[in-house]
């Protein structure tokens, strides 16, 4: 974990413990202070040890906080969030990861029925002791009985956003080791699934121990799991990170093995065995001379006919390579087969971000400086969309028709100056009823609307979302389900249906890069662009760090097979 990371975390879990215990106004100041720190380019640690002035110059980070902040680099705690910790002896991340329980909420089931962990929370829910608390009621209580599973499993899995930068903060100082002739990150993360278990990395070497003793030694690692001679496991920012050393000539053959998925590597194997090949870890084999117990005796019987390279491995079984994105066996192998896969979009193919946030509403930063943050990324043109008032958005965020209209005058003077295009947009809310919150006029005056559902997230959401995309000003569905990952599931939506009203009127489907979204996720773009609807691939920056997010919402394209032309923000401002 950065020093920003490790010290964002802690401010939010402070923020936490006083929101439970009833605390106003001050945990949402901590929540903000510690967004700022996170994505602040500076190490905090640095401005720590110049002083408190020097934290607090950081926005939205008052002298209360950074006395915290320096106090904590200085003494290794924070003793006023000890105290508190003391006071609420709960696993405070687990229990709020369950839909509808809040640090509120853990606060009352403490207090009331001692419930500290999500064991305890299920032990409560199952006696039905919760519904007997004023305020709750049965349907709470089944509701966060439901809620367990998806919180306990989420717990075990770490967001890609987080997992990928150290994968390949690893790989990279790997690559610069002596012995390491080759290194791949592999598994869920090579596929750039949204949440992964932990990371695989594979690398070929002929001296594999001097290989696990660099490993080990990496200089981010909390802790060493394990260290074999050519495996090892170390923990990273609470990240596990499995390294596996195989020799030069087997890498191949191993990197398609681990990559998985496992439906995939089933898929392909069964088109193997079709041949009279063996697929497995260590190559495809020739089996055709060999009764069925030879050939099964030792995984290497039969003679190699690939392994070196993973292009190999398809090519033998008369396939093209496939991109990891697509290997969930959703038709790839076939496509494969037929040499029909697509020509996956790629971070270059994208021109500019139609879903962009600044401080008008909840971003960190002004219009110009959002603009040459864009400018500076490569961007040809950015879409400013503040958000729109309405159900959903705190008041004191949301504009009203009366702003938006100030906001687009402004935007059309910055245009003018600036030397990428500037569009004017908004993020209008989707009521549950699919209802859109700006006035029609204003909607008229504007570039482009996104339209975000942000209350209500739960059920089925298709009626609202497809009300929405048949509005005539509405040019893109914005995070459509509103999932959060590891956090809620979102709207369930009929995505055929969604996807052919959007074809119908010209809306996009958002694919929002956020990596706590990823909304669409993969497999619901590849149904979409079946039915013929275009995806916008939008970062939702908030602050200009957040451009470069974008990776992950193109990463998420390809799961769902898209191609460049697929992708609305891959045209140019004048396509647009
Ligand atoms: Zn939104
Ligand atoms: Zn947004």
């Amino acid at each position: 974990m950065t020093r920003n990371d490790e010290i964002a975390t802690l401010l939010e879990e402070f923020a936490a413990l006083l929101d439970a215990q009833g605390v106003e106004y001050k945990p949402r100041a901590y929540e903000r202070a510690a967004e700022r720190i996170r994505e602040h380019t500076v190490d905090i640690e640095v401005l720590a040890r110049e002083g408190p002035e020097a934290v607090a110059e950081i926005d939205d980070v008052g002298d209360a906080i950074s006395s915290k902040v320096v106090e904590y680099v200085e003494t290794g705690e924070i003793a006023e969030l000890e105290e508190l910790r003391e006071e609420l002896p709960v696993e405070m991340d687990a229990l709020t990861r369950v839909e509808g329980v809040g640090p509120r909420t853990v606060g009352r089931l403490y207090e009331e029925l001692g419930v500290q962990t999500l064991d305890d929370l299920e032990a409560a829910a199952e006696s039905g002791t919760i519904q007997q608390l004023s305020g709750f009621g049965e349907k709470t209580e089944s509701n966060i009985l439901e809620g367990i599973p998806f919180a306990r499993e989420a717990h075990e899995r770490q967001l890609l956003g987080k997992a990928r930068p150290r994968g390949e903060r690893i790989r990279a100082y790997l690559d610069e080791q002596e012995p390491v002739t080759r290194c791949e990150l592999a598994g869920s993360i090579r596929r750039w699934s949204p949440t992964i278990g932990d990371v695989d990395v594979l690398v070929s070497s002929d001296d594999p121990e001097a290989v696990v003793d660099a490993f080990i030694g990496f200089p981010d690692s909390d802790s060493t799991i394990e260290a074999g001679s050519t495996k090892a496991g170390i923990k990273v920012d609470g990240v596990r990170v499995d390294l596996r050393v195989v020799a030069e000539g087997d890498f191949g053959a191993a990197l398609q093995y681990f990559t998985g998925s496992k439906a995939h590597n089933v898929a392909v194997r069964s088109r193997a065995i079709d041949q009279d090949l063996k697929m497995n870890e260590y190559g495809v084999f020739d089996v055709s001379e060999l009764t069925r117990e030879e050939a099964e005796a030792d995984q290497r019987a039969g003679e190699r006919v690939a392994g070196e390279t993973e292009s190999e491995m398809y090519e033998i079984l008369e396939m093209a390579w496939v991109p990891p994105e697509l290997r969930e066996n959703r038709g790839e192998v076939e496509s494969a087969a037929t040499h029909d896969l697509p020509s996956l979009v790629t971070t270059e193919d994208v021109r500019g971000d139609l879903h962009v946030h600044t401080d008008w509403s909840d971003g960190s930063n002004t219009i110009e400086e959002m603009v040459a943050g864009a400018s500076e990324f490569g961007h040809e043109y950015v879409c400013l969309t503040d958000h729109a008032s309405g159900p959903g958005i705190v008041s004191s965020i949301g504009l009203d028709d009366e702003d938006i209209r100030d906001q687009i005058s402004v935007i059309r003077d910055v245009d003018d100056e600036a030397d990428i295009d500037v569009l004017a947009g908004i993020e209008a809310n989707i009521d549950t009823d699919g209802s859109i919150s700006v006035g029609d006029d204003v909607l008229a005056a504007l570039d482009i609307v996104v339209a975000s559902p942000h209350t209500g997230l739960d059920g089925d959401g298709t009626d609202r979302l497809v009300e929405a995309a048949r509005h005539p000003a509405v040019d893109i569905i914005g995070h459509p389900t509103g999932r959060q990952l590891n956090r809620r599931e979102g709207l369930s939506v009929d995505i055929d249906r969604l996807a052919r009203v959007a074809a119908e009127c010209d809306t996009a489907l958002e694919i929002n890069a956020d990596p706590r979204r990823l909304d669409l996720s993969g497999r619901l773009v590849q149904r979409a662009l079946e039915q013929g609807a275009m995806v916008a691939i939008n970062t939702d920056a908030h602050s200009p760090a957040s451009y470069e997010l974008v990776r992950y919402g193109v990463h998420t394209a390809r799961r769902g097979w898209a191609e460049s032309g697929d992708v609305l923000n891959t045209r140019s401002v004048s396509e647009l």
